[in-house]
């Protein structure tokens, strides 16, 4: 009998198998890692120096997503035009079920939702609000939790341990805020420049205006005239920082340095990976909050 229970709990697909979770972006990749541990297996599909809304969708990741068992994303339909090709392409009914795919934002208090309206003029408009929590170390903590909540009804028996790690995740977030937010404050910048609007629930957290973006409209590349006017308003609001999400162009950058005097321009990670060295949350924030260091002269 003892042989019989050995060779029971041997087997791969009821002791020891891992969870297997695919996320959209290495963000999410990394909270999943520090919650499920050695219990789930994660890989994401656009790398931390990809745009997440445009990545293509390659069979190669239906293939992968044949033998997932969960599918998280950021949502407010960032990564919707390859991700739902790439469930559908998959084939498999675990993902296509309810539970099997499973959007974050709506539940993280998204800001920015559009009231009224949206046409294709007002640019690439993310309708449930902005997706971009990742910079949010509060939100972050949040996810942990959620994603807690969900690996546990894959494994219920593992509920205490998936939350214990989300506990720990969140108050290292908690902790963490703290310093960064004195250390953003000792620099006394209040507004800052970016492309898109991937900062604004870092801006909201920081007390830091972010309200001009290089992209006239999300979506649309800079323009010339749109250029002139991101330099008057810096001109005319003293704005000293601007930061350039590195995936997306910098080419505008030598405009405002020739323009704008004193500034510093720094091309960030926005993303878990998106640098070598920023291999988790925490380092990714504590690279910005850097940012916010080096922009203070
Ligand atoms: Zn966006």
């Amino acid at each position: 009998m003892k042989k019989l229970i050995i060779i029971f709990c041997c087997l791969p697909t009821f002791c020891f198998a891992k969870i297997q979770v695919a996320t959209t972006t290495t963000d999410l990749a990394s909270i999943v890692r520090e919650v499920g541990l050695d219990k789930v297996e994660v890989f994401s599909i656009a790398k931390g120096t990809q745009d997440p809304h445009d990545i293509p969708a390659k069979p190669s990741f239906m293939v992968k997503l044949r033998s997932t068992d969960l599918v998280i994303a950021q949502g407010a339909e960032l990564e919707s035009a390859w991700i739902n090709p790439l469930i559908q392409g998959s084939r498999n009914p675990k993902l296509m079920a309810k539970d099997g795919f499973y959007e974050l934002a709506a539940e993280l208090d998204p800001i920015e939702v559009p009231k009224g309206n949206i046409s294709r003029a007002d640019g690439d408009i993310h309708p449930g609000g902005n997706p971009h929590f990742q910079l949010d170390p509060m939100r972050l903590g949040k996810a942990a939790l959620l994603i807690a909540d969900r690996l546990s009804s894959i494994s219920p028996g593992d509920k205490d341990f998936f939350l214990k790690n989300a506990q720990k995740f969140q108050t290292l977030m908690n902790d963490k805020l703290k310093n960064w937010k004195d250390r953003i404050k000792k620099t006394g910048i209040t507004e800052a420049v970016t492309y898109h609007k991937t900062f604004s629930y870092f801006c909201d957290r920081f007390e830091i205006k972010c309200d001009v973006q290089l992209e006239p409209k999300p979506g649309i590349p800079p323009t010339p005239s749109h250029t002139l006017s991101v330099v008057n308003q810096m001109k005319k609001r003293n704005i000293k920082l601007v930061l350039i999400e590195n995936l997306y162009e910098d080419s505008v950058a030598p405009k405002l340095k020739q323009e704008v005097p004193n500034i510093l321009i720094d091309v960030v990670p926005v993303s878990v990976e998106g640098e070598p060295g920023i291999s988790t949350n925490e380092k990714l924030i504590e690279r910005l909050v850097m940012a916010f260091e080096k922009g203070k002269k």
